[in-house]
């Protein structure tokens, strides 16, 4: 049997958690993930945490990798950003081997403690399996009540040991076969990268909310969340996992395809192409920034402005002000400036941090704006917190008139798979009609992207033309799986602040 060495970051330190914590401002632990993966390449942890560096937009509270030198499993895990937690290179002699994995994270208050860092390992009855997971599963809860209860002993509070357990658990023969049947039971969205001593396995869920994508460095094999992960190692665009597919990749790097799920309708998150992905990776077929422009440019056309400036809330809204600004003939301006040395405003739990990380953030662009009237693109409305701070942050510099238009339509249901939301009650689009919302964040007018209109900009006719259709359940309420462990009226949400 394999074993696991596991090292942790000096400054890291368990923290004592209630199991599905809730966080302080309430919400239930959601995660926001990168995953990185790689067989048969010389060095294989560093591979990883260079592709780990290219996804870290993707989740900036932890990080792990695990490695495999054809005997043991050895682990590093710890509490920051990839370039703090692998900055010593000798780390790196204590990661040996040809095959490793990795996961970057965020997670909200509540289930950030050193245990919870992926990838998560167990010794099982074949030997070691470690696992990293992209997503969210809506029904652990459900099936881990149900494990404890026959004995099972869990070591984090993390959805994703659910799957570890189920592994173990199942009365299949082959690990393949007890790994499928895991999946035959959990609900929701996942990308996963797992490790064993056989070689390596990637899937997507059924309806491939969450990306995966896999690429070639000479013989070896690359998975990654997204592609520019890909480009950083140099490695070479293959093809994505598909929606329901599971990969394995064995030690000679030769590659068998499953499909245990028969040939389900694809469901990708539509908010990966608005939001979540970097604008240089390629998603679907489809570049994230051709997708968010062109949503800038069905913007102008469904809510054009009077105005001098089209400024974008940066870094997340510029490809969309870009394509705003084409479209309308208004020149693209920097009115606000960004401090490069403050990560993503919304990827920090509590809502007092949150307030102070967007002033540290963005400045105005003073010169420019004074006496103007500015449109102001931004990706999305969640809580209102940027949009309320940024359009004041104009009229101070001078702006004469402020006209918010958002490159998404209103974000009104929460999010169940994997993309941190908050609940719903906190949503400015659940509490508030558009007048309402305009009124609050204090512009002279609000206006978002329809969602055909958002359809349209990411290559479909319209959201009926189901050629794919997306998961849009943040937009729409319409969720494309069981929500098991989320009654009816968290998922309807309530709707009084
Ligand atoms: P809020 O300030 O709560 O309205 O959040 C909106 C801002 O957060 C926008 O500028 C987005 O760029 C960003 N954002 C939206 N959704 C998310 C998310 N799920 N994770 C991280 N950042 C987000």
């Amino acid at each position: 049997m394999t074993s696991i060495s596991q090292h942790a970051a000096p400054s890291d330190a368990f923290r004592d958690e209630t199991p599905w914590d809730v966080g302080d401002d309430g919400d239930t632990l959601h995660e926001e993930c990168g995953i990185f993966g790689v067989i048969g390449a010389r060095s294989a942890s560093s591979v990883v945490a260079l592709g780990l560096h290219a996804l870290q937009h993707r989740g900036q509270e932890a990080v792990g990798i695990t490695s495999f030198d054809g005997g043991e499993f050895f682990s590093h895990r710890g509490i920051g950003h990839v370039a703090h937690v692998f900055k010593n290179q000798d780390i790196f002699a204590d990661l040996p081997g040809m095959m490793a994995s990795g996961h970057v994270r965020y997670s909200t208050t509540g289930g950030s403690g050193l245990r919870n860092i992926q990838p998560l390992f167990a010794d099982l009855a074949d030997g070691g399996f470690s696992i990293a997971h992209n997503g969210n599963i809506s029904n652990a809860m459900t099936l881990k009540r149900d494990l404890v209860h026959k004995g099972s002993i869990f070591q984090s509070t993390s959805d994703t040991e659910v799957i570890i357990h189920l592994v173990a658990t199942s009365r299949y023969p082959t690990l393949l076969d007890r790994f499928v049947d895991a999946l035959r039971l959990i609900e929701g969205a996942y990308a996963l990268i797992c490790t064993t001593p056989a070689g390596m396995i990637a899937c997507r869920d059924p309806l491939g909310i969450r990306p995966l994508v896999m690429g070639r460095i000479g013989s070896s094999v690359v998975f990654a969340s997204e592609t520019v992960a890909l480009d950083v190692v140099g490695a070479d665009f293959e093809r994505e996992v598909e929606p329901g597919e599971l990969l394995v990749v064995d030690h000679n790097g030769v590659i068998s395809s499953h499909r245990p799920f028969g040939d389900p309708s694809p469901r990708p998150c539509i908010f990966e192409q608005v939001y979540f992905s970097r604008p240089d990776s390629i998603l679907g077929g489809q570049s994230v920034y051709q997708s968010r422009r062109q949503i800038g440019v069905e913007l102008a056309k469904e809510a054009p402005a009077d105005a001098d400036l089209v400024v974008p809330v940066p870094d997340s809204g510029v490809p969309a002000a870009i394509g705003y600004a084409a479209e309308s003939g208004i020149p693209f301006e920097l009115g606000i400036i960004r401090s490069h040395y403050v990560g993503r405003t919304f990827i920090q739990p509590g809502d007092s941090k949150r307030h102070a990380e967007v002033k540290r953030k963005h400045n105005a662009n003073r010169a420019l704006v004074a006496g103007k009237r500015i449109v102001l693109i931004d990706d999305s409305i969640v809580r209102g917190t940027t949009s309320l701070k940024i359009v004041q942050m104009m009229r101070d510099a001078g702006a004469s008139e402020v006209h918010m238009r958002i490159a998404s339509p209103p974000t009104d249901h929460s999010c169940f798979y994997g993309v941190d939301t908050p609940e719903r009650s906190k949503l400015l689009a659940a509490r508030m009609d558009l007048e309402a919302m305009a009124d609050y964040i204090q512009a002279d007018s609000l206006a978002f992207v329809s969602i055909d209109g958002l359809y349209r900009a990411v290559g479909q006719q319209d959201r009926n033309a189901k050629c794919p259709q997306f998961c849009d359940a943040c937009f729409t309420g319409e969720y494309p799986t069981h929500l098991t462990d989320y009654d009816a009226d968290a998922v309807a949400g309530e709707t009084e602040a």
